[in-house]
């Protein structure tokens, strides 16, 4: 057993500063507090921290790691931003999400708890899409799917199955598109996995 140096805390265990919460007065409080965090829920820092804020105030350093990975194994093939597309092959593409390595039929998983949202064709080339609401302004949407597992209106919890991925759409191949919104804006999806 090691001794605490002179000077050091003789114990590292320090309660976790809360966050402070302000809102104006008469403003409306609409989250529920019913849902406690407990240390084994996956999906508890991501509770933690849409019961505080809404989903557009939250800092990237605080949102890290608070989403669970869409894939078993997450290997980027495109990131987030602008590019060059492979579509036309034009610089200055939009990219809405990012896209990792997947073979046409690979398991895709809600990347948090949430309620399915939308299943169907994205008109705007995602086409066999999936979208899954976190609830505060957080959604998390599966593109380019060979299928959906899941229906509108469904709970899912962090880590089902949603879908199976695919090169449906506006795709150049088998890969997953996975896009992370905030209040109906696309953001970077590295800030919250
Ligand atoms: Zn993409």
């Amino acid at each position: 057993m090691a001794t605490p140096a002179p000077g050091q805390p003789a114990s590292s265990v320090s309660a976790a500063p809360q966050p402070e919460v302000t809102a104006e007065a008469g403003a409306q409080i609409d989250f529920s507090r019913s849902s406690v965090v407990t240390q084994g829920d996956p999906d508890g820092k991501l509770k933690q921290l849409l019961s505080a804020q809404s989903a557009g105030s939250i800092t990237r350093a605080a949102s890290a790691g608070s989403l669970g990975s869409p894939l078993a194994q997450l290997v980027t093939v495109s990131p987030f931003g602008f590019r060059v597309s492979p579509i036309t092959g034009g610089s200055g593409d939009f990219h809405r999400g990012q896209d990792f390595a997947a073979q046409c039929g690979t398991s895709v998983l809600a990347a948090a708890s949430g309620t399915v949202t939308f299943v169907g064709w994205h008109q705007y080339g995602g086409g066999n899409r999936v979208v899954v609401d976190h609830g505060n302004g957080l959604e998390t949407t599966y593109n380019h799917l060979s299928s959906a597992s899941v229906k509108v209106g469904q709970t899912v919890s962090r880590g089902d199955l949603v879908a199976l991925s695919g090169t449906t759409g506006a795709s150049t191949g088998c890969h997953l598109h996975f896009e992370v919104q905030v209040n109906g804006e696309v953001v970077d999806p590295t800030g919250w996995l």
